[in-house]
């Protein structure tokens, strides 16, 4: 399973990777924004995303969004690691194609637990 991380902190990105190849027999890719995700997606293909929301450069729902509109893509998990909590935002998130809204901060093994589930959406 090939997962795709994208957030502008590198603490964060370390500390989900660790827990993701703890729990899952995962090979791992990190983006530092939105648009440095979108070229990794293009150049790979990924079996789960994970993205934060607020990034320089380029957001993680106009990622997203973009990412949805692309044929290898539109049955891939894409789950959002936010601050943002506002209806409002999620709401546009369901509307790009995001599966999954989870607030930060966040307990990252408990996190990491819950991936199964998500999974399950599309199958
Ligand atoms: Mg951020």
């Amino acid at each position: 399973m090939k997962i795709l991380i994208v957030d502008d902190s590198s603490v964060l990105r370390d500390e989900l990777r660790t827990h993701l190849e703890k729990g899952f027999d995962c090979i791992v890719s990190e983006a530092q924004d939105g648009k440095e995700g979108l070229a990794l997606a293009k150049s790979n293909q990924y079996d789960l995303i994970i993205t934060d929301f607020n990034m320089p450069v380029m957001s993680g729902i106009d990622m997203a969004k973009q990412i949805r509109q692309m044929e290898n893509y539109n049955q891939i998990p894409i789950g959002m690691l936010t601050t943002e909590s506002s209806p409002l935002m999620r709401e546009t998130g369901k509307q790009v194609g995001i599966d999954f809204w989870i607030v930060k901060p966040v307990e990252m093994k408990k996190f990491v637990s819950l991936l199964p589930k998500v999974f399950d959406i599309r199958k």
